[in-house]
């Protein structure tokens, strides 16, 4: 995609700003897509099924394309509000920023969104022969593939908010800045709303699975844990208004 349909794009009213800084990334299952920048730019470089191939060589080259250009773009923009990026990262100084990703990775939140991610995986390695049996059996209701998708789509996902959101917390400590909305309260809801999620999925295979009822009420008491953790660490970031799901431009 050129520099010139990307500003095009950029400056459409149709789209929320930063809507896709707080969403679970999950297109598919999104229903703000027709508002999402994000979301078209994909749509519009990758629509066809062999550019949306993964594996596609040309699916790597179209995305080093965008990223330039969206690179060029930001520098740009940059330039105009008299802001030099080149220097941003350097004032920081390498090691400052290695010292927080490492007080994040050992926040216990963390250490405990990442042992959940373990936790989900090991089940299913454990349980994969007796899940297809049961999903050929359970077909009303919410589906237990359902409840299997959400969970494999958040299982990563989690970790990866949480750590996020501590990081920003560690940032805004130091930059006393207790300003809300912040970014760290933003992450730290869709962590949540993730967290939430998974926890009614292994509930819906808990209903379906009982003979594995005492593991996986284990796996939402440990998801519960977490949540309140995280509901005590974060105390505003339930009432974090997400751009286009949260506020008034939210639909449904
Ligand atoms: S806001 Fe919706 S469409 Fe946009 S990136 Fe997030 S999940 Fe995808």
């Amino acid at each position: 995609m050129n520099r010139d349909r990307l500003k095009k794009l950029a400056s459409d009213g149709r789209f929320i700003a930063g809507i896709y800084n707080y969403c679970d990334r999950w297109c598919e299952r999104c229903p703000q897509t027709l508002r999402c920048l994000n979301f078209s730019v994909s749509e519009e470089e990758f629509s066809d099924s062999e550019t949306r191939d993964i594996r596609n060589e040309a699916f790597w080259k179209k995305l080093s394309e965008t990223f330039r250009e969206t690179l060029e773009l930001l520098r740009e923009s940059a330039k105009e509000w008299g802001v030099d990026i080149d220097t941003l990262d350097s004032a920081e100084g390498e090691e400052n920023i290695k010292a927080k990703d490492v007080a994040a990775e050992n926040h216990l939140l963390c250490r405990v969104a990442k042992r959940y991610s373990q936790l989900a995986e090991d089940w299913f390695g454990r349980k994969e022969t007796l899940f297809f049996e049961v999903a050929a059996a359970a077909k009303e209701g919410v589906s237990i593939e359902e409840a299997i998708e959400v969970i494999r789509w958040y299982q990563y996902f989690i970790g990866a908010k949480v750590m996020r959101a501590v990081r920003g917390n560690i940032e805004e400590k130091e930059e006393r800045c207790d300003e809300f909305p912040s970014d760290s309260d933003g992450s730290a809801k869709i962590a949540l709303i993730a967290i939430d999620r998974s926890i009614a999925a292994w509930a819906v295979i808990q209903h379906y699975m009982t003979d594995c009822g005492q593991e996986v009420i284990g796996i939402i008491a440990f998801l519960d844990d977490l949540r309140q953790a995280m509901q005590e660490t974060f105390p505003k970031a339930r009432s974090f208004i997400r751009p286009g799901f949260d506020g008034v431009d939210a639909i449904g």
